[in-house]
């Protein structure tokens, strides 16, 4: 069954774009963060940003730069989030990949917060080990 995203990409309910190429949209979030929050979306159907084709992948850089530009120049602000929901367990809704973008002011009361702890003794260099034995 094609996703929300899907559906909004094949113009079946409606979006506002920001822009659309071969590869990827920007659509506005309907429940925003910060008004301009937009949503970059591959126009390929996956769920995780690491099973988008080679060439979609490789095409995300650039969009995601200019989307963060336009973000900021049409909001003012002086800096934005990107989050990427790579998972239910990480908060995804909608199982599309996608990145939000959304504009960030000083002092707006929007702060990012999770919970971060030391690692105990030893733990970030087995951490890092195990990193880079998973790297493919
Ligand atoms: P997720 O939690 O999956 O990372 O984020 C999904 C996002 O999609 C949410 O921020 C939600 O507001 C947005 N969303 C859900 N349904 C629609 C829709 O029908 N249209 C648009 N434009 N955004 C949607």
């Amino acid at each position: 069954m094609p996703s929300i995203f899907s559906k909004i990409l094949a113009g079946q309910i409606p979006g506002q774009f920001v822009f659309r190429d071969e590869l990827w949209a920007a659509v506005l979030d309907i429940r925003p963060v910060s008004p301009g929050h937009a949503l970059l979306i591959p126009l390929h159907e996956a769920q995780h940003l690491a099973e988008l084709p080679a060439p979609t992948l490789a095409a995300l850089g650039d969009r995601l730069a200019r989307l963060t530009v336009a973000v900021k120049t049409a909001s003012g602000a002086p800096a934005v989030n990107v989050v990427v929901n790579d998972g239910p367990a990480a908060g995804q809704e909608v199982p599309h990949a996608h990145l939000h973008v959304f504009a960030r002011f000083p002092d707006d009361g929007k702060r990012l917060s999770w919970p971060a702890t030391p690692y105990a003794d030893g733990e970030l260099t087995r951490w890092a080990e195990r990193l880079r034995a998973a790297w493919r």
